[in-house]
């Protein structure tokens, strides 16, 4: 099932590798659009690196709205190319990733005073379902304002005058980019978290101006490592000019220009949504999503200029009570409070800057810059178009040292991903919960798992029968099994790791794990052999971690 490693375990392997051998390209950052491109290269044959200075996924490919979508939006600004590439970008990653791109049936009601009228809309979910040639059982399907209100019950009245339903993919951002990483690796590419590039040396190659060398730091051991490779690729997503700033060149022409965006999380029952919907935030003609996914609804996004520190972007009172008003404008039964909200995230896109433009209308659309010293630097772009921009480089990068070799990831599955339709996928989970049911695990429990792991869930199981006998309950060992799978195939290193990027749970289950995150913090120490103060300053971590995405609170008194 697994035939490659990736393991916590083996760190000091891998870091062998990074700094024995030689490689075509090394990949900075390792959020969704360094392990597109470390995956594309590797599956074309080439010898690659990847180093990423925290975790992966750590920083906004953990914190998007997790959808793969179209993006309806860009066709008011009159995108088409964009709308187009990401419409049909959505269909190639849900075949090649179905365990974790799932179909999201979403409601577009349509209001007066809102963006789009009842024909423009209609008409953009035409061309929409056009341009991203969506399949016939997704296509738009527009609705009176009486079945509108049947389709969504919550939904205010006085203004509603029609709506339309159709088809986005629901994610996991952090987890497409681990499934994304951990095949890069099956192909051969070497990728370390907790590793951050430090300086480039440009003496080795002055003739043709290329970076041969560029020093790495293990932030757990601080000890430096020298990696050659003919190219550097600068995925380091809202980084890329604090990485261009240490290039020879520095940061000239085109510059970064970061928005945040905040997402909260209510209970599913103060929520309770029959589908998702994207609905219009009345006073300033943005719009919103609120998608429910398990227990739980999430809403968002703000979008404003972000001037702060890139490391550390966290929702602001202010931007909790945006989206509560927009929410309940739109859903005014519901009357949502501070109080409701369990959970937040905030995130940086690391959009190009436009002059004049304000943060909703700059362009989604990816830029490649090649500095005089051979930096390739990506920026903007989206979660949805990460493998078509991979391409994109890696075509640079082929073209640069005269190879002719194809991109191979429009068939190309993610780990965990051996399902030829969402039938069949939905058949694996079924199954499972139902066998695992009488063994007194909650079907919502098996289904949570099986849409993390996809078909490495079967390991998960194994391997939870295997340490029944010496847990205290079946929900430890399974608990105790993810831990390990963690921790031999998706190189987990913290508790905020587990928490957070593999699992999701302080943003989807933060209440549940406010009592038992001590236990899983004992269960990974004991796995990872932790030392003492290994284990304290990652529950310490990770506890400052669970108050942040509270910390608005604190802002308000
Ligand atoms: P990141 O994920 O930030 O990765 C860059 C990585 O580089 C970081 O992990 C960082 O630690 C690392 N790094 C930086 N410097 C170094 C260094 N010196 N050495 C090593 N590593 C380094 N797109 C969609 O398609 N759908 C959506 O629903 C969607 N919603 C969004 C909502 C919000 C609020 C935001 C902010 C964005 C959203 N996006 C969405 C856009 C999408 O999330 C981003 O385009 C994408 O995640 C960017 O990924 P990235 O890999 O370029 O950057």
């Amino acid at each position: 099932m697994q035939d490659f490693s990736f393991s916590a375990r083996q760190r000091e392997e891998y870091f062998g590798r990074l700094s024995q051998e030689e490689f075509d390209i090394l990949v900075i950052g390792g959020g969704i659009t360094g392990a597109g491109i470390a995956l594309d290269a590797a599956s074309r044959g080439l010898r690659v690196a990847l180093v990423e200075k925290n975790d992966f996924a750590w920083g906004t490919s953990s914190r998007s709205t997790k959808l793969i979508h179209g993006g309806l939006r860009y066709l008011k600004q009159l995108e088409i190319r964009l709308v187009r590439e990401v419409g049909l970008e959505r269909a190639i990653v849900h075949h090649n990733a179905r365990h974790v791109v799932l179909p999201e049936r979403m409601l577009l009601p349509i209001v007066e005073g809102g963006s789009l009228g009842k024909m423009m809309s209609s008409l953009g979910l035409w061309v929409y379902d056009y341009l991203a040639n969506v399949e016939k059982e997704e296509r738009r399907k527009m609705l009176s304002k009486v079945e509108t209100e049947a389709a969504e019950p919550l939904l205010r009245t006085d203004i509603l005058k029609a709506g339309g339903l159709y088809y986005e993919y629901r994610t996991d951002d952090a987890r497409l980019t681990i499934e994304t990483l951990k095949t890069a690796v099956a192909h051969g590419a070497v990728a370390l978290n907790y590793c951050q590039a430090t300086a480039f040396d440009f003496a080795q190659d002055v003739d043709n101006g290329d970076i041969s060398r560029t020093t790495a730091r293990d932030t757990i051991s601080q000890k430096d490592y020298i990696i050659k490779s003919k190219y550097v690729v600068n995925a380091a997503g809202p980084w890329v000019d604090t990485l261009r700033a240490i290039d020879a060149e520095g940061v000239q022409g085109k510059r970064l220009h970061l928005t945040k965006g905040v997402h909260i999380v209510v209970p599913r029952e103060r929520l309770n949504l029959a589908q998702s919907a994207y609905f219009d935030v009345l006073p300033d003609k943005r719009m919103c999503f609120a998608i429910p996914r398990l227990g739980v609804t999430y809403i968002g996004t703000t979008d404003t200029n972000y001037t702060g520190d890139v490391n550390s972007p966290q929702a602001e009172y202010a931007d909790v009570a945006y989206i509560l008003e927009a929410t309940n404008a739109m859903f005014p039964d519901v009357k949502l409070t501070a109080n409701d909200v369990i959970s937040t995230w905030a995130g940086l896109r690391p959009l190009v800057h436009q002059d004049g433009k304000s943060p909703s209308e700059l362009s989604r659309k990816d830029e490649i810059f090649v500095s005089t010293s051979g930096l390739i630097s990506i920026a903007g772009g989206k979660l949805t178009g990460y493998r078509k921009m991979a391409e994109r480089v890696v075509d640079l990068v082929c073209k640069k040292m005269k190879r002719s070799r194809i991109c191979l990831t429009a068939n190309l599955r993610v780990a965990g991903a051996d399902f030829d339709s969402s039938e069949e996928f939905e058949q694996f989970l079924n199954l499972r919960a139902q066998s695992l049911k009488d063994l007194g695990i909650a079907p919502a429990a098996v289904i949570a798992l099986g849409q993390r792991y996809g078909s490495n869930l079967d390991w998960i199981i194994e391997k939870a029968y295997a340490l029944s006998a010496e847990t205290e309950s079946r929900a430890d060992a399974f608990l105790l099994a993810e831990i390990e799978y963690a921790a031999a195939f998706e190189m987990v290193q913290t508790l905020s790791d587990f928490l957070i990027r593999r699992t999701g749970r302080l943003y989807f289950e933060r209440p549940a794990i406010s009592q038992n995150y001590p236990h899983i913090a004992e269960l990974m120490a004991k796995t990872l052999a932790w030392s003492p103060s290994q284990k304290a300053e990652y529950l310490q971590d990770f506890e400052a971690e669970f108050a942040r995405v509270m910390a608005w609170q604190e802002i308000e008194k």
